[in-house]
Order: C-alpha cells, then sequence, then structure tokens
C-alpha cells in the first residue's frame, strides 16, 4: 500500500474549504499527491505531516480546540516537529499572550510560539483590506486581505519576524511554525501555501 502523507486543516469555523482548494491546488502545481482533510474531532491530527489553523474567532476556535481535545494534540505534533500554519485567529490561538482584549475574554491560548498578540490590529476603519508588503522568505511583494486582522506586538529570540506593515509585525515563524496576520487563501499566490508545504516536505 501507498502511504499518503496527510495534511489537516482544522475545520472548527472559518476559512477552512479556502485553505483546503488552496492546499489541493499548490499539490497539484507540485506534482505531489498527499491527502488534505478536514479536522473535526479528536484522533486526526497525530495522522497528519502538517496542520493549518484558519482565520475565524480565535474566541471559538481555543474554546473547541480545548473542549474537543485537539488543542493538546497540537501541542503534542508541535513537539514531534509537525509543521504548522495558523493564519488570522490562527495566528492568535499559536500565541502565548494577548492582549487586554484576548485575556477578558480568558480565551486559552495554545502557547506555541513565543509572541504577544493584539486582536483587531488595525482599527474600524480598516475591517477589510488588501495590502502589498514584502515577505521574508519570498523573493517578490505578496499581496494579503486582511479581515479584521490581528498582530504580533512583541516577540521572543526564536521567533522571526518574515513580514511588517506600516511597521507592525504580520508574518513570523518559529521553527516549523507558521503564523501570518492575512489570509493566503483568499488569493490565487499559492507561495506561502508552497512555503509551507516545503516544511511538510522537509526540502
Ligand atoms: N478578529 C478575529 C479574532 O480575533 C480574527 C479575524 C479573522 O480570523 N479573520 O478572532
Amino acid at each position: 500500500m501507498v502511504f499518503l502523507m496527510k495534511i489537516g486543516v482544522i475545520a472548527i469555523q472559518g476559512a477552512v474549504s479556502e485553505h483546503i482548494d488552496a492546499l489541493r491546488r499548490a499539490l497539484t502545481e507540485r506534482g505531489v499527491e498527499a491527502e488534505v482533510v478536514a479536522i473535526k474531532q479528536k484522533g486526526v491530527v497525530p495522522e497528519c505531516g502538517g496542520i493549518v489553523i484558519p482565520g475565524g474567532e480565535s474566541t471559538t476556535l481555543c474554546r473547541m480546540l480545548a473542549r474537543e481535545g485537539i488543542a493538546e494534540e497540537i501541542k503534542d505534533a508541535v513537539t514531534r516537529e509537525v509543521p504548522i500554519l495558523g493564519t488570522c485567529a490562527g495566528l492568535i490561538v499559536l500565541a502565548k499572550e494577548g492582549d487586554e482584549q484576548v485575556e477578558k475574554t480568558s480565551q486559552e491560548l495554545l502557547g506555541i510560539m513565543d509572541t504577544k498578540v493584539n486582536r483587531n490590529a488595525f482599527g474600524r476603519q480598516r475591517d477589510s483590506f488588501e495590502a502589498e508588503f514584502e515577505v521574508e522568505i519570498l523573493d517578490s511583494p505578496f499581496t494579503g486581505v486582511f479581515i479584521r486582522a490581528p498582530r504580533i506586538v512583541s516577540c521572543g529570540p526564536e521567533v522571526r519576524v518574515l513580514s511588517r506593515l506600516d511597521d507592525l509585525i504580520i508574518a513570523a515563524e518559529q521553527e516549523n511554525v507558521l503564523a501570518l496576520a492575512f489570509h493566503p487563501e483568499l488569493t490565487e499566490d499559492l507561495r506561502i501555501h508552497q512555503y509551507f508545504l516545503d516544511k511538510v516536505f522537509d526540502c
């Protein structure tokens, strides 16, 4: 039997199908076969060689991940160096510390990245917007979609800042964990998903 790599997208809420589509397109583009699965309950994360935590509502995501026992499985996957990609609310879920807004809702953050985050960091007038910016891992600018986007306020020495917008940190990585304030799954540009897949396939 041929062993097929499994890549899981946390499917509790948020931009799930867009990530699944983007991953499938990225796999086709690189000519690699893998199974992309939606993770709705405990027991799937341990089978995955890569995990995506999509945007949505971080309060709900944190609560459900803890309640379903998926939070512990993700933390365990990190100790096995399984690559993780968190986008928007996913960036918040991955963080160690939140701002007052996060603390107030007693969100149980996963604490995987040594980051402090700020929810809805771009203000009301800029609830949703597109912007072009440089990302350290790409050789030309990326256009990102921001929807009530968070930012990383500060990070520890293990964290590599990959991109800033108006001086605010919007992308960072810590070993195999990648966090983005924007939604790469909402554009046609697959370069960030490809970068994540490079980590999954260890190339
Ligand atoms: N502002 C949302 C939160 O705090 C994140 C928004 C998003 O994922 N598009 O959870």
